[in-house]
């Protein structure tokens, strides 16, 4: 079927459309799945982030309390002190040492007893945090010092670095943690970094301790989304991809629908396929050539020739038969018009015209246009209009006719016989001629029922005074019938099959 048929011309563009309207679902559940990837990781690092701040201040907490407890004995004699000091170190799990300061001097220590240090207080964050790599005793162990002072008294406890990177690599065991004290901050490796904390490129998030001096910074490192969404979406994926192939082929049909029928005619009409065949109509008395009845043929690139039966209908619903008339018409012209000095007496050509392109005032001017093409006088145009299909009779059509009689057109009945037209519309619409459908010449010698009503159509038209062409005459029996009838004109196989128009040309020079 013609109308199914695809145009190569736009087989890429079809192909481009099937591929992103499957590819677009694809993208944009990819992307939402991103999106959803970064939300879960931010949430995530949140979370750690307060679980270490969490951790940390526990941590610090038994550090300060031993602060505390220690503070009062700033300024008493290290050997009496000392077992104090040792004492905090061992009950308590996360300190490391003890010291006591009188006025910034470091004199007692957990680990040494008398000992003798400077205090600078500026190296603590808030004057109570400062984050080492170490100290001569342990030198590569970072370590979290805590200064508590009060006048003249002070106590320094300090934290182990390994329990605080211990934490770090526990707690953001797929996160990158930091935590960071003033100037320093503390990896998960246990080292103690003096420059600029790193930027970490996915879900960065850092949080700052409300009780102590200290900031946690947690995130991922470049491509985690990715990664995170290879791990966990796989099921999705999936779905992304049915969902693809599905829309996919939706676009597809759609695509196909959209190209039949009207697109692919309106096509068809760009590219002038539809071309004008002749059949000659000859003078029902010596048979010489009157005329000719136009027929549509559509010049399908694949198909080949296509009948109009098959595709007048689809032409009609669409609305391009108006278009595809006048395309006709104007093709006619342009091929008989400069052979039209020639014409013995006026040349009859019938051109066949649906009800549709009765609506305005259009077919005026169509005609107007295809008369004046020709010498004046020179032709008589018919307008075949089938008689299942009748006009209905409105102040449009009725003007309509009016101004086409005024032109010098002429109406002809079509398939007369096998409709119900009354004499009053045949007056009405000033009918010219009746064209017998074939399907009672050819019941002509087989059936006496049909042969009558033939009869009958034959004298109706005698007595309107209307002239009559028999059509589907084939056999020279139907041909002598008709004559012996007084059937004006004959049409039919017998004559002439319908022909291009070179070939049309040819044989009407011959005649
Ligand atoms: P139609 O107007 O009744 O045209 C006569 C049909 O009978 C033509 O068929 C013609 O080829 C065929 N025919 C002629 N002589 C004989 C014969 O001796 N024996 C037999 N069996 N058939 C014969 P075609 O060309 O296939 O056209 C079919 C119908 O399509 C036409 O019937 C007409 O209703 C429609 N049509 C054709 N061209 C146009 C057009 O340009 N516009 C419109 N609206 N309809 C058209
Ligand atoms: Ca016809
Ligand atoms: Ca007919």
């Amino acid at each position: 079927m013609p109308l199914n048929v695809k145009s190569r011309r736009k087989r890429g563009t079809r192909i481009v459309f099937t591929v992103l309207s499957g590819l677009l679902p694809v993208l944009l559940g990819v992307a939402i799945l991103y999106l959803q990837a970064e939300r879960t990781l931010k949430q995530s690092t949140e979370l750690t982030g307060e679980e270490a701040i969490r951790q940390f201040e526990l941590m610090l907490d038994n550090t300060a309390q031993a602060a505390q407890e220690l503070l009062p004995l700033a300024g008493q004699n290290c050997n009496d002190v000392k077992l104090a000091l040792r004492e905090q170190v061992t009950r308590r799990p996360f300190v490391r040492s003890t010291n006591l300061v009188w006025n910034n001097n470091l004199y007692c220590s957990s680990l040494f007893g008398d000992y003798q240090e400077k205090v600078n207080p500026g190296d603590y964050t808030h004057g109570k945090l400062w984050l080492m790599n170490g100290n001569p005793v342990t030198p590569e162990t970072a370590l979290l010092v805590y200064r508590l002072s009060e006048g003249s008294q002070g106590a320094l406890t300090t934290l182990n670095g390994y329990h605080l990177s211990h934490v770090l690599r526990l707690i953001g065991r797929k996160t990158q943690l930091m935590l960071r004290v003033g100037p320093y901050w503390l990896s998960a490796d246990g080292k103690v970094h003096g420059d600029a904390l790193p930027i970490l490129p996915v879900a960065q998030n850092t949080l700052t301790s409300a009780r102590y001096a200290f900031t946690v910074t947690a995130g991922f490192s470049e491509g985690e989304t990715w990664r995170y969404m290879r791990n966990e979406y796989p099921p999705l994926f999936s779905l992304l991809l049915f969902f693809g192939v599905v829309s996919s082929s939706i676009g597809h049909v759609l695509q196909k629908r959209s190209t039949s029928p009207s697109r692919e005619m309106q096509r068809a009409l760009e590219a002038a396929e539809f071309i004008p065949y002749f059949q000659p109509v000859v003078h029902g008395d010596n048979k010489q050539w009157s005329g000719a009845e136009v027929l549509m043929r559509w010049k399908h690139p694949k198909e080949g020739l296509v009948r109009p039966d098959l595709f007048i209908p689809f032409a009609e619903h669409s609305g391009l038969i108006v278009p595809m008339t006048r395309s006709l018409m104007r093709q006619t012209s342009a091929l008989l018009a400069p052979l039209s000095a020639s014409f013995n007496g006026p040349f009859h050509i019938g051109i066949n015209i649906t009800a549709s392109h009765c609506r305005d005032l259009e077919l005026v001017e169509d005609c107007r246009e295809f008369l004046s093409a020709f010498a004046p006088g020179s032709v008589d145009l018919v307008l075949e209009l089938t008689e299942r299909e009748l006009i209905e009779p409105t102040p449009i059509t009725l003007q309509l006719f009016e101004q086409l009689h005024g032109l010098g057109v002429m109406i002809a009945i079509d398939d007369f016989g096998t409709g119900h037209s009354s004499l009053g519309y045949l007056r009405q619409f000033n009918v010219d001629f009746l064209k017998i459908d074939q399907s009672f010449v050819a019941m002509i010698g087989v059936d006496a029922l049909s042969r009558h009503i033939l009869d009958s159509i034959i004298e109706l038209s005698a007595k309107l005074d209307l002239g009559i062409v028999a059509e589907g005459v084939e056999t020279v029996e139907q041909s002598d019938y008709l004559t012996a009838h007084g059937v004006n004109y004959l049409q039919g196989y017998l004559f002439g099959r319908p022909m291009p128009g070179a070939d049309f040309i040819r044989a009407l020079s011959d005649h």
